[in-house]
C-alpha cells in the first residue's frame, strides 16, 4: 500500500510522530493509501524551511519565477495521466472528467499566474508639481493554503500558484480525503527548479494540522476554500493575529429558467450544472427555479436528460457520474433526501444509494417543496436538485436571494435587458447567463454573504498575496 509523505524543504519526509490516516478509494470503498497525520512538529519543520527559502524566492527575478511556474505547468501536462488517475481514485470522480477538466485546469492555473506576474503592475498617482505616490506590492512572507476535496488539484493550485508567483513561500494542506495529487506535485516542483522550502505540503486532519497552519504566528495570510462552518473558525482564528484571510465557502446556487429561454439548451446544461462531478462542485446549481408557464415542459425535458445519466465505475468512460467522496458524505446526502420527503417533497428521479461496493448515489430530482424549507436552504453538495415554480421576475429574485449563501447563479433568458436586470439584483459573486462554468481566470472569483470574503482570480489574487505600501514623494 502506498504511503504518502509530507513534502518539506524539497524532500519527501515521514511525519515526525509517525502517525498515519487511512485514505479510502470512494469507487471501491477500500483503503488504497495512508497519509501522514501531521502535527505541530512537522509544521515547525515546514516553517523553518520556508523562512530560509523566502529571501531567495522573494528576490528572484520575476522572469525566473515565471519560468519555474511555466515549467511546473508543463510537467503537470506531461504527467496528466498519472495525475488524473490519482484524482479519480482519491475523489471518486470519473477518470475522463479528471483528464479533461481538473488536471488541465490545474496546469492552466500555474501557467496563468506564471504569465500574470510578468504583466502585473502597480498604481501611481501624480499630483502635478506637488507630489507623486506609488504603490509598492511586496510578497507577504509565508502563507497558508488550505483546500477541499471536491476539485483537489485544481483548487490546491488555484491558491498556491498566485501565492508563489507573487514571491511568497507556501505551507499548504490538501483535504485529508484527497491527498494524492498534492503528493505528486512535490516531485514536479523539484523538477521544475523550485528552490527547496518554497512550497511545503503537509497532510493530515483539518482540526489538527489545518488549524495549526492558521494559528501559526509565522503564516501571514491564509487562503481557505471549504465549508462555511469551517470558514467561520478559520476566519475567527486568523483575525486574532490580524492575518489577511480569503474565504471561499459554500453555496446553494439558484438556476433560474425564464419562459423565453432556449428550453432545450437550458434543460441540457441544467443537467450538467446539477450533476457534474456528482454535484460536488461549489458552483453547481441545486435549486432550479422555473417560470410557472413552462414548468411542466422544462420538467419533462430535464427528466428525459436525467434518465440518460449513467452512474458507475469512475474508470469506465461511459460513467457520467462516479462515486461520492466518502461514506460519511453519502450518508449526509441521503439524510437530506429523507428530510425532503419529510418536508413534503416528491422524488421525481433517483433518491437512493446504489447498492454496490463504493459510495454511489442516484442523481436525484425533487419537487413540491416550500422554497424556504431546509432542503432548499442548506447546502447538500451532492447529486440532489429541487424544482421550484415562480410566477414573476420579482419572485424569482426573492427566492434566489432567500438563502444565507451568494456564490453563483445561472440565468436562462433571451431578453437582454432582463439578463442584466436580474444579474444585478441577484446577490451572487458570479452570474452565468445562458451558460454555466465558463471561466476566464482574469475575472475576480468569490462569493457574497456566507459564501465567503475576499476575491481570488486574476490580479485580485496577486493583490491578496502581497502587502501594499504607499510611497509618497514631495516634488
Ligand atoms: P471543509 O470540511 O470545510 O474542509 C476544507 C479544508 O479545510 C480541508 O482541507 C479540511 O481538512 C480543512 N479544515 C477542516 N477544519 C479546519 C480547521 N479548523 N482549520 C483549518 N483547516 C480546516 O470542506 P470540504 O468538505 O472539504 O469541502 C466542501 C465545501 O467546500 C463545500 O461547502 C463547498 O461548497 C466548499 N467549496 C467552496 C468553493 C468556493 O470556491 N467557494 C470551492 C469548492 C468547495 P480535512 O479535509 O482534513 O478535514
Amino acid at each position: 500500500m502506498q504511503k504518502v509523505k509530507n513534502f518539506i524543504n524539497g524532500n519527501y519526509v515521514d511525519p515526525i510522530k509517525g502517525k498515519y490516516i487511512d485514505n479510502v478509494e470512494p469507487g471501491t470503498g477500500k483503503v488504497f493509501s495512508q497519509i501522514p497525520n501531521s502535527t505541530q512538529e512537522d509544521l515547525e519543520e515546514a516553517i523553518k524551511a520556508a523562512k530560509i527559502a523566502f529571501p531567495v524566492w522573494s528576490t528572484m527575478s520575476v522572469d525566473k519565477r515565471s519560468r519555474i511556474l511555466h515549467k511546473l505547468a508543463d510537467l503537470i501536462e506531461t504527467n496528466l495521466d498519472d495525475f488524473a488517475l490519482m484524482e479519480s481514485r482519491d475523489n471518486g470522480k470519473p477518470l475522463w472528467l479528471a483528464k479533461a477538466v481538473d488536471i488541465p485546469r490545474a496546469s492552466t492555473n500555474f501557467r496563468f499566474y506564471a504569465s500574470a506576474i510578468v504583466n502585473f503592475s502597480t498604481e501611481a498617482q501624480v499630483s502635478e508639481g506637488f507630489m507623486v505616490n506609488y504603490t509598492r506590492r511586496a510578497p507577504i512572507g509565508i502563507v497558508g493554503c488550505i483546500s477541499p476535496w471536491n476539485l483537489p488539484l485544481y483548487l490546491f493550485s488555484w491558491k498556491i500558484a498566485p501565492a508563489l508567483a507573487m514571491g511568497n513561500c507556501v505551507v499548504a494542506k490538501p483535504s485529508e480525503l484527497t491527498p494524492m495529487t498534492a503528493f505528486l506535485l512535490g516531485r514536479l516542483a523539484n523538477e521544475a527548479g523550485m528552490p527547496p522550502g518554497v512550497l511545503n505540503i503537509l497532510h493530515g486532519e483539518g482540526k489538527g494540522i489545518g488549524q495549526a497552519i492558521v494559528e501559526h504566528k509565522s503564516t501571514k495570510a491564509i487562503s481557505f476554500t471549504g465549508g462555511t462552518a469551517t470558514g467561520k473558525i478559520v476566519g475567527a482564528t486568523a483575525s486574532q493575529q490580524f492575518k489577511k484571510v480569503s474565504l471561499e465557502l459554500g453555496g446553494k446556487n439558484p438556476n433560474i429558467i425564464f419562459a423565453d429561454c432556449d428550453l432545450d439548451e437550458a434543460a441540457k446544461t441544467s443537467v450538467k450544472s446539477s450533476f457534474t462531478n456528482q454535484g460536488e462542485i461549489c458552483l453547481c446549481g441545486s435549486r432550479i427555479l422555473i417560470e410557472d408557464s413552462i414548468y411542466e415542459k422544462f420538467k419533462t425535458k430535464f427528466l428525459e436528460e436525467c434518465r440518460k445519466l449513467i452512474v458507475g465505475d469512475p474508470m469506465d468512460t461511459n460513467s457520467n457520474l462516479g462515486a461520492l467522496v466518502s461514506e460519511e458524505h453519502l450518508n449526509k446526502v441521503d439524510s437530506y433526501v429523507r428530510l425532503a420527503l419529510e418536508e413534503g417533497g416528491t422524488i421525481l428521479h433517483g433518491g437512493k444509494r446504489i447498492e454496490k461496493e463504493g459510495y454511489y448515489y442516484e442523481p436525484t430530482v425533487i419537487e413540491g417543496l416550500d422554497e424556504h424549507c431546509r432542503t432548499n436552504m442548506e447546502e447538500i453538495f451532492g447529486p440532489v436538485v429541487t424544482l421550484n415554480r415562480f410566477q414573476s421576475e420579482e419572485e424569482a429574485i426573492d427566492i434566489a436571494n432567500s438563502t444565507r449563501y451568494g456564490l453563483s447563479c445561472t440565468l436562462w433568458t433571451s431578453d437582454l435587458k432582463r439578463a442584466h436586470r436580474v444579474s444585478h439584483a441577484v446577490q451572487s459573486g458570479i452570474i452565468w447567463v445562458n451558460c454555466w462554468l465558463i471561466r476566464d481566470l482574469r475575472t475576480p472569483f468569490g462569493g457574497m454573504k456566507d459564501s465567503g470574503i475576499g476575491r481570488e482570480g486574476g490580479n485580485e489574487a496577486l493583490r491578496f498575496f502581497s502587502e501594499a505600501q504607499n510611497v509618497c514623494i514631495k516634488l
